[in-house]
């Protein structure tokens, strides 16, 4: 299960993924790992699924990935989103959407 590393871009911080890019990934769990792997700078990950926004191909909930970046080096309420995802457990697929 090799997904195709077109591009190893100079990325935003080392996220993995372009804009925009639609990818595969074989569970949540794997797609997390993979971002924790990029070690994108002082990211943190969160996930949140929300029942607002569904997934056109098959209606399912979709699962947001967050991907934050601290700013500076004060408290963590001064924050950046670096890249947000979407992810839909029933097409196993993922697209960065920021
Ligand atoms: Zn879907």
């Amino acid at each position: 299960m090799v997904h195709p590393a077109r591009v190893k871009s100079k990325g935003l911080n080392g996220v993995p993924h372009l804009p925009f890019q639609e990818f595969a990934v074989p569970s949540l769990e794997a797609f997390l790992s993979v971002l924790k792997k990029a070690k994108i700078r002082d990211s943190e990950i969160e996930v949140s699924s929300s029942v607002e926004s569904q997934h056109t191909m098959c209606s399912r909930p979709l699962i947001h990935v967050l991907v934050m970046t601290a700013k500076g080096s004060g408290p963590a309420e001064y924050r950046d989103l670096a890249a947000l995802y979407q992810y839909c457990p029933g097409c196993r697929t993922a697209v960065r959407i920021l």
